[in-house]
């Protein structure tokens, strides 16, 4: 049988309180940042959403990949383009959706130190207790031994076509395909969802991990 994730699903009210918090942290603590970058892809969004909040300008993007489709660890994390603007004798901070392994975060914030910054600080949305990275900030805390997959909203697709995939190698019916995914992701889909799912062509080759 194959491998269904017990899953959480995100909302954009969930992304937007999340953003809300790390910025009031940030403001807290006094440490207003001169640039934000994004892990791509999974700090993507949450980085213009606490750019907006903080009233950053610069948003510079960081590729890091480490898992592959979705809930599946596929490689050691690597950066595969990096950091495109000046970091130099400024204020960084560096934001993820998710630290799980926290492998990724800490690989990029090793990446920006080796640039001169004047300061680093990381943030996440949220933070799964087990990480061996902590970011400087995050916005919510999953216990240790409380592991899901969590579907964020710019995911959202992307796990919803892998889970269909998956429970196509017992059912073909939208329906089955529903209650397949319900009781083992805990993910309670709408029809027109998994119809969509189900009639989408495989995604391009390069859109494989990260
Ligand atoms: P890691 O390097 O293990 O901290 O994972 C970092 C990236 O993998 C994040 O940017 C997420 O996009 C993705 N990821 C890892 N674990 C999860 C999870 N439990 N739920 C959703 N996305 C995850």
């Amino acid at each position: 049988m194959a491998d269904f994730p017990q899953c959480r699903l995100a909302t954009w009210a969930d992304a937007d309180r999340w953003s809300a918090r790390i910025a009031d942290q940030v403001r807290a603590a006094d440490h207003l940042p001169d640039v934000i970058v994004g892990l791509t892809r999974g700090g993507w969004v949450p980085s213009r959403l606490l750019a907006d909040h903080l009233g950053v300008k610069r948003l510079l993007a960081l590729r890091v990949q480490h898992w592959g489709i979705t809930a599946t660890v596929s490689r050691a994390a690597e950066i595969t383009e990096a950091l495109h603007g000046s970091v130099d004798d400024a204020r960084v901070l560096l934001l993820d959706d998710i630290t799980d392994t926290g492998e990724s975060l800490e690989l990029a914030t090793k990446h920006v130190a080796e640039r001169r910054p004047a300061r680093v600080e990381s943030a996440a949305f949220l933070h799964i207790g087990h990480a061996k990275f902590v970011p400087t900030y995050y916005a919510e805390e999953i216990p240790r031994g409380s592991w899901v997959w969590v579907v964020f909203p710019w995911n959202y697709w992307e796990d919803v076509r892998h889970f269909v995939r998956l429970s196509r190698e017992e059912s073909d019916d939208v329906e089955v395909i529903r209650r397949i995914i319900g009781e083992r992701c805990g993910l309670d889909l709408p029809r027109e969802h998994v119809a969509k799912a189900l009639s989408a062509g495989e995604p391009p080759k390069s859109s494989a991990a990260g």
